[in-house]
C-alpha cells in the first residue's frame, strides 16, 4: 500500500479529493494542514505530492491504534484490546462485521436511553441487535435480554461479544414477529430506521406490557415525524427525545 501525502488548506485540497478517487485512491484521511491519499500503487499525479510505501499490516495496526474507546455514560465501548480505568461500565465489542461498536450517535443514544428506563429484573427485546452490544448492555444493568436480528452473519458476533462481557443474553434469528411468542417485554429497544419502526408500531404495542417503555433509534431528524405520527396512532404515550447529529432516540410508553 502506498500514501500520497499532499499538504495545503482545506480549500486548496477539498477540489482534489474526488478526483484522487477518480484516480483510484483506496481511502483518504483529512489532517490538519494535509490529506493522506491510500493507492495500491504510485502513479504520476499533478497535485505535487509525496508518495510513501507503507508495509500492508500498517493499515491494521492504525486502524486498531486511532480506534478510540467511545463513552455512553454510564457505559464506555472498548475493543478487546483497550485498557480502561475509569468508573464507566465497561462493554467489550469486537469491531468485525457487525454494526454496533459504539461509534455510532444511534448506538450511543440506545445505552444512554437504555440506562436511563431500564430496571433490574425487567425483560427487554433488542430488535437489531447486530453486534449485540445493546442486549449485552441491557444485562449489565440487570435485565434479561433477547437479541433478535435477520442477518445470520451476526449473530455468531453477538455470541461471542456476550461471553467477552461474561453476559449471557438469548439471540435470535428472525424480527419482531419472531421475537413476539418470547415476549411480551417491559422495554423494547431497536435501533433499525423510520420506515421500519411506523410500520412495526402496532407490533410494538403486542411486544411490551401495559406501561412498558419503547427505545427507538436509527431515526433521521426530518423523518422523526412519520415515527412519532404511528407511535402516537398506536395508543403510545411519548416520554422523551434526544438528538445527536442529524440522529434522535424517541422513547414511548405503551
Ligand atoms: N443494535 C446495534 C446498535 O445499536 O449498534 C446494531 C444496530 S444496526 C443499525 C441494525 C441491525 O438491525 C442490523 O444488524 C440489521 O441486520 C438488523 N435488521 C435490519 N432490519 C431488521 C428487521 N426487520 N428485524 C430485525 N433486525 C433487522
Amino acid at each position: 500500500m502506498w500514501v500520497y501525502r499532499l499538504k495545503g488548506t482545506p480549500w486548496e485540497l477539498d477540489p482534489i479529493l474526488p478526483e484522487l478517487f477518480d484516480r483510484g485512491a483506496r481511502g483518504l484521511e483529512e489532517r490538519e494542514g494535509e490529506v493522506l491519499a491510500y493507492f495500491q500503487a504510485p502513479l504520476e499525479l499533478p497535485f505535487g505530492g509525496e508518495w510513501e510505501e507503507l508495509p500492508d499490516e500498517d493499515w491494521l495496526s492504525a486502524w486498531r491504534r486511532d480506534l478510540k474507546p467511545a463513552l455512553a455514560p454510564p457505559f464506555v465501548v472498548l475493543a478487546p484490546w483497550h485498557a480502561w480505568e475509569g468508573p464507566e461500565v465497561p462493554l467489550v465489542i469486537e469491531p468485525g462485521m457487525a454494526f454496533g461498536t459504539g461509534h455510532h450517535e444511534t448506538t450511543r443514544l440506545a445505552l444512554m436511553a437504555l440506562a436511563r428506563h431500564l430496571r433490574p429484573g425487567e425483560k427487554v427485546l433488542d430488535l437489531g441487535t447486530g453486534s449485540g452490544i445493546l442486549a449485552i448492555a441491557a444485562e449489565k444493568l440487570g435485565g434479561e435480554a433477547l437479541g433478535a436480528d435477520i442477518d445470520p452473519a451476526v449473530l455468531p458476533q453477538a455470541e461471542a461479544n456476550a461471553k467477552r462481557n461474561g453476559v449471557s443474553p438469548r439471540f435470535l434469528l428472525g424480527s419482531l414477529e419472531e421475537a413476539l411468542p418470547h415476549g411480551p417485554f417491559s422495554l423494547v429497544v431497536a435501533n433499525l430506521f423510520a420506515e421500519l419502526h411506523a410500520a412495526f408500531a402496532p407490533r410494538y404495542r403486542e411486544a411490551l406490557v401495559p406501561g412498558g417503555r419503547l427505545l427507538l433509534t436509527g431515526i433521521l431528524r426530518e423523518k422523526a415525524p412519520s415515527v412519532r405520527e404511528a407511535l402516537e396512532g398506536a395508543g403510545f404515550l411519548p416520554l422523551e427525545e434526544e438528538g445527536e447529529g442529524e440522529w434522535v432516540l424517541l422513547a414511548y410508553r405503551r
